[in-house]
């Protein structure tokens, strides 16, 4: 069989950023079944979380991979800037403007600088994305989902207003509320008219395996197989599609995956993100699906819905670790 070469992976910010650095590592020291040292990753992020704040367009996930990568990310945070200061944000709340929840540092404020240029030149967020990872050399090909406007809105319950709810946008409901209180309803704002970005079902139609990271199935995975076009590339890709759990022991590891799958009526467990994103033979996306040791019992449901299943540990403690997690997935769909 000819090595795998070219690897595409479907991303949410800091669960697939995660992932990334062990696929990497993996790769380039070898240690990974069937795959040839000079492999090449594409990642397709998630844009769904983008915002707009301040007049500057931020885009947490695509920076979170391209920050993490290419050596700029806050570990202690999981996003934005390391070295970071936060004066702009401090004159900013100074003047009284509200977002006062939204932390933009000042390194990172350039960032979202030249994208508002480019943006405002006429590029696309892709073109953009091409250009800062100039800078970054992420060190995989990053491709968003979408050039498209798509947010995920919340709905929650709020007494005070006349029918008793309120939508708010993801980033208020993580960032200001702390996922605190149920997410009733998850609107995802523009979805369906969106075209999935120049390269994105390319890199899935010609790829030779696909890997679902455990990133959060609703708002980060969901998000970008809802994009038009892109299930359906998943679904007729010739290469293995397979995934890791982010929910281990019923819950998240961290982030708020809980939330969203109760939103959306999905058993919060392994088992249930698998079986949420069904089998390929099925019209699901999954050939194959990794859950943790601490799951293991759930590993029948998940064959019975013939879906290539085995437990293996999940959990991303350093590069090493997570490059095993990576060794794991390819192995069961070899
Ligand atoms: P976000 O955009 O920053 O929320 O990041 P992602 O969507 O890429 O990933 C967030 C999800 O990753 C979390 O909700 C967890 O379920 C999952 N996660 C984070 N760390 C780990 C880990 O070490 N192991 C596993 N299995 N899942 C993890
Ligand atoms: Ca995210």
């Amino acid at each position: 069989m000819n090595p795998t070469a070219r690897i595409t992976v479907l991303s949410g910010g800091t669960g697939g950023a995660k992932f990334l650095q062990g696929l990497l590592h993996g790769i380039t020291s070898g240690t990974l079944p069937g795959v040839s040292r000079d492999a090449s990753v594409t990642v397709i992020a998630n844009t769904a979380d983008d915002i707009w704040v301040h007049g500057l367009k931020v885009c947490p996930d695509l920076d979170t991979v391209m920050y993490t990568l290419g050596g700029g990310i806050d570990n202690d945070r999981g996003w934005g800037r390391r070295e970071e200061t936060w004066s702009v944000k401090a004159e900013l709340a100074e003047y009284g403007v509200e977002p006062t929840w939204f932390g933009l540092g000042d390194r990172d404020v350039a960032t979202h600088l030249v994208r508002l240029q480019m943006l405002q030149a006429g590029h696309t967020l892709s073109q953009v994305t091409q250009a800062l990872c100039r800078r970054w050399q992420p060190g995989v090909r990053l491709l968003p989902m979408t050039d498209d406007r798509v947010e995920t809105h919340v709905e929650i319950a709020d007494p005070e207003s006349l029918n008793g709810h309120r939508v708010v946008h993801f980033q208020e409901y993580w960032i200001k509320l702390g996922a605190s209180v149920p997410a009733e309803r998850l609107v995802f704002e523009g979805i369906e008219d969106s075209a999935p970005a120049p390269g994105v079902v390319d890199a899935i139609m010609n790829a030779d395996l696909v890997i679902l990271p455990p990133s959060n199935p609703v708002v980060s995975v969901g998000t970008i197989v809802g994009v038009p076009g892109v299930r359906e590339a998943i679904v007729g890709t010739n290469a293995s599609v397979v995934g890791l759990s982010p929910i281990v022991g019923g819950t998240h590891v961290r982030g708020m995956a809980e939330q969203m799958l109760t939103s959306i009526g999905v058993e919060v467990s392994a088992a249930g993100v698998g079986l949420h994103f069904g089998s390929r033979a099925q019209g699901g996306v999954l050939d194959g699906w990794l859950v943790d040791l601490a799951d293991a019992d759930q590993v029948p449901r998940l064959i019975d819905a013939g879906i290539t299943c085995r437990a293996v540990p999940l959990m991303m403690t350093d590069h090493a670790a997570t490059a095993a997690m990576a060794a794991a997935a390819m192995s069961i769909v070899a």
